[in-house]
């Protein structure tokens, strides 16, 4: 496929701004991403400071060159045919606290976890503790909203992480830098302004308060074994997280499994029989099979329940026609034991 046209002009007005070498061409994008799948990015920058990224995407901009912005790449599906244009790596990890005013400032490439909860919890700082575990960047968290059923045990409401956010660094999308607060970025659940504005989240500062280490501690590790419980590892399991939206009061991942879809399979890519929301990369899996297994998943559920479901995730860059081949069902691992299927053995010993 031949990469849109791109002024040779602009393209060098690039390479002189981001410095010598920096540009990279043809880089494949699947390792950046928690899926391990997507084709090649004509253009690769790796912003490692705010100004950095500002830079690439003003600069970007100014010659009209498409850019797309990557952060830990856990919530997009990158098609098999890469991404025209430039794609910029966001790795601006620097994190300063303020300890004595409660407030901890991360550039938006910073990793949440472990990065910014450790500095947090560290220095005594209460607020970002109940996003242990999530794969994110500081600005996919503001992109999204970043959100967890918490605190634990009770777990009895969705925490959202503009609950601890003070105010952001923006390269807006008129190219002006500026400093916003929390209502500037409108956000919902799964959603915020940055859905519909291209603007640039450079740095976020939260306001945190002091905490007793002794129960964050807890806190995290009773988050981190319910996430245990019910996600696939990233390490050996690739995923994307959830596929489908929530469907209130009933559960996407309730649907899936009330039809029976768990191990259903289509080339690499396996409804996991860990979690029904959430499909695994087996190996060599393709966004091609990933688009071919969602509509097989919508058009059973559908067919069976009467709900259509609807993904929750970013589709970026050129797709292949969906997989053509017909699903197989792989058997349920050995010895595998669901959280819900563990629910049911204690209420039921409970019960005894
Ligand atoms: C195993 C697993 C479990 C998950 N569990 C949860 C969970 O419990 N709760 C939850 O809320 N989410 C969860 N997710 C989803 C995911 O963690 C979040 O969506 C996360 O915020 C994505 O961050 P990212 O840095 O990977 O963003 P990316 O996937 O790289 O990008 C996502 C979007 O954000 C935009 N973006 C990224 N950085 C910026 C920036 N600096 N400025 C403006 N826009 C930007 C990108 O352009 C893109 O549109 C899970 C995902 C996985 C894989």
């Amino acid at each position: 496929m031949s990469p849109t046209p791109i002024d040779p002009a602009a393209l060098d007005t690039l390479r002189h701004a981001l410095g010598p070498d920096r540009l990279q061409r043809d880089v494949v994008l699947a390792p950046y991403t928690t899926f391990k799948i997507g084709g090649p990015a004509d253009y690769f920058f790796e912003a490692r400071t705010a100004d950095e990224l500002a830079t690439a995407v003003r600069v970007a901009r100014e010659g009209a060159v498409p850019y797309r912005l990557l952060g830990l790449g856990a919530n997009v599906v990158i098609g098999d045919r890469g991404v025209r244009g430039l794609v910029i790596h966001n790795a601006a990890w620097r994190i300063d606290l303020d300890a004595g005013a409660g407030r901890i400032r991360a550039e938006s490439g910073a990793i949440v976890f472990p990065d910014l909860i450790e500095q947090a919890v560290g220095a005594g700082l209460s607020g970002l503790e109940h996003y242990v575990g999530i794969p994110s960047t500081v600005g996919g968290a503001l992109w999204q909203n970043l959100h967890f059923l918490a605190p634990p045990p009770k777990r009895e409401r969705t925490m959202f992480i503009e609950e601890v956010l003070l105010e952001a660094d923006l390269l807006t999308q008129e190219n002006q830098r500026r400093t916003v607060d929390v209502d500037y970025f409108d956000f919902g659940y799964d959603y915020s302004i940055l859905h519909i504005r291209d603007d640039v989240v450079l740095s976020a500062t939260f306001q945190l308060e002091p905490g007793d280490q002794t129960r964050m501690r807890e806190i995290m590790k009773a988050n981190l074994e319910w996430r245990a419980l019910r996600h696939p590892p990233l390490d050996t399991e690739p995923s994307v997280g959830s596929i489908f939206k929530k469907i209130e009061g009933i559960g996407a991942g309730r649907l899936i499994d009330e039809c029976g879809l768990k191990g259903a399979c289509i080339g690499g890519v396996v409804v996991t029989h860990r979690h029904a929301n959430i499909m695994i990369n087996r190996g060599g899996a393709r966004a091609a099979d990933v688009q071919a297994l969602i509509a097989y998943v919508q058009a059973v559920v559908e067919r069976e329940t009467g709900y259509r479901l609807e993904t929750e995730i970013d589709f970026v860059g050129d797709f292949d026609p969906p997989t053509a081949a017909n699903p197989i069902v792989l058997p349920r691992p050995p010895g595998l034991v669901t959280a819900e299927e563990r629910a049911a053995m204690r209420a039921e010993r409970g019960a005894a």
